[in-house]
């Protein structure tokens, strides 16, 4: 099935739906702000379940190779990405009372459509480098700039 503009997590979880596509960087409102290539491909997939706790889940995937700025040399690097996450969705008054020990599981409130595009954006925001860089020795600063020297704290 292609993906649906908005889901309903708690049916979504509860029917065991899964959904699958490709999105392109430039689609993504947000990730075109800091991919280089619009045309760059980044797979997905979501797939609904309940937990043995009954709660409504979503497993989020997200693979694909972004374009992105090197914040050294200013030119293009190639960013190779690979995220899962586990989203739980939660009524918003229990949100308060959970313990957030697992990175790997989010949890949010419930709501009666979510967008998974929206989900998808926000893995790969999240999974990208807050500084993306070439690797050490890979690249070196403009001249006239601040980053060639060792960096102060
Ligand atoms: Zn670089």
């Amino acid at each position: 099935m292609s993906t649906p503009e908005r889901v309903d997590p708690v049916q979504f979880a509860r029917l065991g739906e899964s959904v699958q596509g490709r999105v392109k960087a430039g689609e993504l409102q947000r990730l075109a702000e800091v991919s280089r290539n619009p045309e760059a491909n980044v797979g997905y997939e979501l797939r609904g379940y309940l937990r043995k706790d009954e709660k409504p889940a979503i497993d989020l995937a997200v693979s694909g190779v972004l374009t992105v700025t090197c914040q050294r040399c200013l030119g293009e690097v190639e960013i190779d990405l690979h995220s899962e996450r586990t989203l739980v969705f939660l009524p918003a008054a229990g949100l308060a009372q959970v313990q957030d020990e697992d990175d790997d599981v989010d949890y949010l409130p419930r709501e009666e459509g979510v967008a998974p595009l929206d989900l998808v954006e926000e893995e790969i925001l999240l999974a990208l480098p807050m500084a993306p860089r070439h690797p050490p020795g890979g690249c070196e600063a403009p001249a006239g700039t601040q980053d060639s020297g060792p960096e102060l704290h």
